[in-house]
């Protein structure tokens, strides 16, 4: 099994020209950069991105694929649900595919209890017009053939939808450069100069881009960078571990999700899948440092959380704080986050595939890989100002969630930064909420 091998490896070439200035700088070219930047292009807003590895490198290449609003927090439902419609409408307005189709998602139940136990969700989608139904068992036979473990019933909603992780970030940046972005790869930022505290520029490794908004949009390294500028950003980060199969007869045409497996339906005929119940976690320094505000996260996840002592305690530990701006940085040093996928997760996707659909049993898994789930304390992002710095924003900790809400955060941090106004509420998204008394709550899974 070899890992997957085309947005993240590859050589990267470094930027021929800098731009002396822009409106606008965007650290990180994940889902949320890129779509930031698109949306940003558009309204004629002078943008360049700088990611320091390959467009989608990270997360935003490396997730299952799912793009669904069923089961969210209350927090992110206006942003997925204009997500969705953006997802919709990206294959006109990008002029390419990626992969997006509404084929519905489903969350299984074992028991009547489980089963009892989303009408709480249909209830909050009844309010917000969502058509999240509960299924029962023999309902369950027109969305998946030959489920060979007997379920109570599932939570489905019709409307969500899946996309090619490997093919949206990338298409989205092309669009953005389109529309008169400047998209940099091989191009690391390793700090940000100030005057009246205020942001004048970023520093690169390939020199200065003078802006007067700056926004970090740097998925699992948005901690290590904010805290070079004195600014406290609490992310922890979780190993997943994923799977491609071949090709193969259908069993299932959109996402499920199960104690067993989170199994969807990809563009080649084959399966994206994932181990249901089992999510890793290394200790690290940021983790005793932080702990205080995950305990209710890390109580919640205590089921499918394996959490280790090794390696990446050592790692994190001898990652400097600061750097000085014209030396190599850690970002340069670890272009591509690219963990190794953890073999006795695949043993167990492998056991759990065989479980599940008996008749995927000779179907062989032919990559895979792994990715770096960035989390907040709530398990919803982190989006806005940040109140110590002017001019610097801050879109970070989808905690999971991120690919299929980023085109809708992409449009809402493009009307924060421009004083527009998108209907999408990012008060309940601020950084200062983990600071200022309120109660750290989770109401979604990561
Ligand atoms: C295994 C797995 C499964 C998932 N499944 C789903 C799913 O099914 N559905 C869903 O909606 N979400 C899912 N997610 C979550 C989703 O992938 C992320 O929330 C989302 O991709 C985050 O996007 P981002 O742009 O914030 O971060 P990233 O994609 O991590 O991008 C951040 C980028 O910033 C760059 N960068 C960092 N520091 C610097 C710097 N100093 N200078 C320049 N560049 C820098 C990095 O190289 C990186 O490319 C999953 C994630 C994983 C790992």
């Amino acid at each position: 099994m070899n890992k997957v091998a085309s947005t993240w490896s590859g050589a990267l070439t470094p930027p021929a020209d800098l731009p002396a200035r822009a409106d606008v700088v965007i650290i990180g070219g994940g889902i949320v950069g890129v779509c930031t930047a698109w949306f940003l292009a558009r309204q004629g807003v002078e943008v360049v991105l700088c990611e320091k590895g390959h467009i989608a490198g990270e997360q935003s290449g490396r997730n299952w694929g799912w793009v669904r609003v069923q089961g969210r927090d209350t927090r992110e439902i206006a942003m997925m649900q204009e997500s969705l419609r953006i997802w919709d409408s990206l294959r006109d307005e990008t002029g390419e595919d990626v992969g997006f189709v509404r084929r519905g998602c489903l969350f299984t139940a074992r028991t009547a209890k489980e089963l009892a136990s989303f009408e709480k969700w249909t209830a909050t989608a009844a309010d917000y017009g969502i058509d999240s139904t509960l299924l029962s068992a023999s309902d369950l036979d027109t969305h998946m053939s030959g489920c060979a473990v007997p379920l109570a019933g599932a939570l489905f909603t019709e409307s969500d939808g899946r996309a090619e992780p490997q093919k949206a970030g990338p298409a989205i940046a092309r669009a953005a450069a389109r529309a008169g972005a400047t998209v940099l790869t091989a191009c690391a930022v390793r700090g940000v100069e100030t005057s009246g505290g205020e942001v004048s520029a970023v520093v690169t490794e390939h020199g200065v881009i003078r802006a007067g908004t700056v926004l970090c949009a740097a998925g699992a390294w948005s901690s290590l960078f904010c805290r070079s500028l004195g600014i406290k950003v609490p992310q922890l980060k979780v190993r997943g571990t994923v799977a491609r199969t071949a090709a193969c007869d259908s069993v299932l045409e959109g996402n499920v999700f199960d104690e067993l497996l989170g199994i969807r339906r990809r563009e080649d005929g084959g399966y994206t899948v994932a181990h249901g119940s089992i999510l890793q976690h290394g200790i690290t320094p940021s983790t005793l440092r932080w702990s205080f505000k995950f305990i209710a996260a890390l109580l919640q996840e205590r089921k499918s959380l394996s959490i280790s002592l090794g390696k990446e305690f050592v790692d994190e530990l001898r990652l400097p704080r600061r750097w000085a701006l014209d030396d190599v940085s850690p970002f340069e040093r670890m272009r591509v986050l690219d963990p190794e996928p953890s073999q006795r997760v695949l043993r167990g996707i492998r056991r759990n595939i065989d479980t599940m659909f008996p008749q995927l049993a000779d179907v062989p898994i032919v990559e895979a890989w792994a990715g770096m789930v960035e989390t907040s304390p709530d398990v919803v992002p982190m989006i806005g100002p940040v109140e110590e710095l002017r001019g610097f924003y801050l879109a970070t900790g989808f905690s999971g969630h991120g690919f299929g809400l980023g085109p809708g955060a992409g449009k809402a941090i493009a009307g924060m930064l421009t004083g527009r106004d998108t209907g999408i509420d990012l008060h309940p998204l601020r950084l200062s909420r983990f600071f200022d008394g309120s109660r750290i709550r989770p109401q979604s899974t990561i």
